[in-house]
């Protein structure tokens, strides 16, 4: 994708040693990491030559165990084996009531509001544990790709929101790896079977894990996955079906006496156990030991283990049914449907799914490994390994273009992915009384502080007649040419003075970029309106002080008595200090103060200026 850009005489696009980068997928109940190797993304496997590290930590005085041996340590250490900590991201205590019920650990409420998991090793916050999984992933991707990590594509849910993203990222830097970027699982999935290199197109991502159900919407335009729609079931998963088929288990049995907990761990895990072999087998021996030497055996085939499952695949299919009305599309114009999660290895689940979804399901790609393959595809191109042929050509924006608005705020004139050519024109005004020029800055990106942004060029717009404030009508038109080349320029409307200039496109930001701009203001949404108002405050503050300042020294000595004065000068500096402090709030609060005590001076010099106006002028001129 190309970018319209100043051009950089001696940027180099010499080809470059391959740059080792991975993808992580940080599951729920699996992680897992991928790299892209000779040109194909494959799983990275740990020493024993497994895929999937468990997430799963385990906290002992001395000791912090991750992955399968914390697994296996669970059933007789539930409290410092701490599971499912992905729930937990970026929550807050009060959030979490909700799934307290699910969740054995004890918690306890920081001083943050940051919920922490008692453990033998004290307190751990969930950023911590997944910290420690990421970690462990890292270290396995470092041996085996022997070489140092340029970053990580790390994915999240497409529902997570900034909270859950920022506590992603803090977990990264804090098992010391780069975020190249995070993204969205389903992004991923869809990128793993390459359909990003369609034009376009409308895929479903059917994503059932072992704690949740996730059903995606995204549309691929011009290169660009946008989420149009997501749902599920945060509390639906391949864990209900185990549950599902441990109820039928102890049902067959005809126990009357209640099941101990450690016997229900073995029952729940048995069936697991029973409900994966019966993805490729038609049946399967169960045997269940009981305490006091009792034990049950019995066999479950696939029609009953079908039946068992139905009712909960049923509920992921009306998620479906919904999420697509929410996207305002009909269930025919879903190109595919992508199998994500280790629970769509069930042909049934297949099956279903296909029939709703009226196409053959994507089942390719190890529905296990599939979202991390698509984040190690990702994290390779942005770390620059893909040759620059692969651009595509610029028939959109790719970012948006503005223009710089006082206080650094960025004004959108042609918002991204706007397809060229495009004019766009608007206008603006002075900002000072008396103001002949004005200097334009154009700006692209997403953010709303042009500091935030990248600055393609500055011109100036000079000469035409002084106007008090707001009176001054700026045109300035934005042009994008067929080619890409932007050309703005500016007119002063009752004068006709204008200016403009031509930005030359180059090839300078790759995708990887342009997605970083783009994840970039996502990620900061909050902060940037925060920011956007603190400006416009400080900006409206200024306005009042000069003001005032302006008219102190014109007449403060013929108008105001020195109390007066005083007043106002106090109320000055308060605003003065105030606004250094950055609180949008305080700062408009104290611009109003000064405004209402500076009110009587304002009446004051204009009854003055009128009376000014009229002295030399005989009384008659102003009757009739
Ligand atoms: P998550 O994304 O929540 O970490 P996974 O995608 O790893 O979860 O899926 C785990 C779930 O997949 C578990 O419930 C597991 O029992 C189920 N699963 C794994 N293999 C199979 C299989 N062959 N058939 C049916 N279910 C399976
Ligand atoms: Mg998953």
């Amino acid at each position: 994708m190309a970018l319209l850009q100043i051009s950089e005489p001696g940027a180099s696009s010499a080809p470059h040693q391959h740059r080792l980068a991975i993808g992580i997928d940080l599951g729920t109940t699996h992680s897992l990491v991928a790299s892209v190797r000779s040109g194909r993304a494959e799983i990275l496997l740990d020493e024993s030559g497994r895929a999937m590290l468990p997430s799963v930590v385990q906290y002992s005085d001395n000791n912090i165990v991750v992955g399968q041996a914390a697994l296996d340590a669970a059933t007789e250490d539930p409290l410092n084996s701490i599971q499912s900590v992905k729930r937990l991201m970026g929550r807050a205590s009060d959030e979490l009531k909700t799934l307290s019920g699910r969740l054995p650990y004890q918690m306890s409420e920081a001083e943050a509001g940051v919920p922490l998991i008692h453990t033998a090793a004290g307190e751990v916050s969930a950023i911590q544990v997944s910290a420690e999984i990421l970690k462990q992933l890292r270290l396995r991707a470092e041996d085996t790709l022997g070489g140092e990590l340029l970053g990580a594509v790390i994915t999240v849910p497409a529902y997570f929101d900034d909270a859950q993203r920022q506590a992603t990222k803090d977990a990264a830097r804090l098992a010391g790896i780069k975020i190249l970027r995070l993204l969205n699982e389903p992004t991923a999935a869809a990128v793993a079977y390459g359909l990003d290199h369609d034009a376009e197109g409308i895929h479903a991502i059917y994503d059932l894990g072992g704690g949740t159900f996730d059903i995606s919407i995204l549309r691929l335009q011009r290169g660009v996955f946008e989420v149009m729609a997501t749902g599920g079931d945060s509390a639906l998963g391949g864990d209900d079906l185990d549950r599902a088929i441990a109820a039928w288990i102890v049902q067959q049995m005809q126990r009357t006496s209640a099941l101990d907990a450690v016997t229900e761990r073995h029952l729940t895990q048995a069936a697991r156990q029973a409900k994966e072999a019966l993805s490729t087998q038609v049946e399967v021996e169960i045997s269940i030991h009981l305490p006091a030497g009792e034990s049950w055996r019995g066999t479950l085939d696939q029609p009953t283990l079908r039946s068992l499952i139905e009712p909960l695949i049923r509920k992921t299919l009306s998620s479906c049914r919904r999420t697509v009305r929410d996207a305002g599309i009909r269930i025919d114009d879903i190109h595919d449907v992508v199998m994500v999660g280790g629970s769509t290895r069930s042909p049934d689940v297949r099956e279903w799914v296909g029939e709703f979804f009226k196409t053959e399901p994507l089942v390719s790609i190890d529905p296990d490994q599939v979202v991390a393959i698509g984040a190690a595809i990702q994290a390779d191109i942005l770390v620059g390994n893909k040759p620059d042929s692969d651009m595509l050509l610029l028939d959109v924006t790719p970012l948006s273009l503005g223009l710089e608005t006082m206080g650094g705020l960025v004004e959108r004139i042609i918002p991204r992915n706007t397809t060229i050519p495009v004019a766009r024109a608007q206008q603006f005004t002075t900002y000072k009384d008396g103001q002949t020029g004005l200097s334009l800055q154009v700006v692209q990106g997403e953010r709303d502080l042009v500091s935030d942004c990248r600055s393609l060029a500055r011109f100036s717009l000079k000469g035409f007649p002084a106007m008090v404030a707001g009176a001054a009508r700026i045109q300035v038109k934005f042009e994008v040419d067929a080619d890409g080349l932007l050309h703005v320029s500016a007119e002063e409307l009752a004068s006709g003075v204008s200016a403009s200039i031509e930005v030359k496109p180059s090839y300078g930001l790759g995708d990887g970029e342009i997605e970083r701009m783009l994840r970039d203001s996502i990620d900061h949404a909050g902060e940037d309106m925060q920011a956007r108002k603190l400006r416009g405050q400080q900006v409206e503050a200024d306005r009042v002080i000069e003001a005032l300042q302006a008219a102190l020294k014109a007449d403060a000595d013929q108008l105001l008595n020195p109390q007066e004065l005083e007043l106002l000068q106090k109320e000055l500096q308060n605003l003065l200090e105030v606004r250094a402090n950055g609180d949008a709030e305080a700062i408009q609060a104290a611009s109003k103060q000064l405004e209402k005590a500076a009110g009587f001076y304002v009446q004051r010099r204009m009854d003055n200026s009128v009376r000014k106006a009229m002295a030399g002028h005989k009384l008659d001129e102003f009757e009739n």
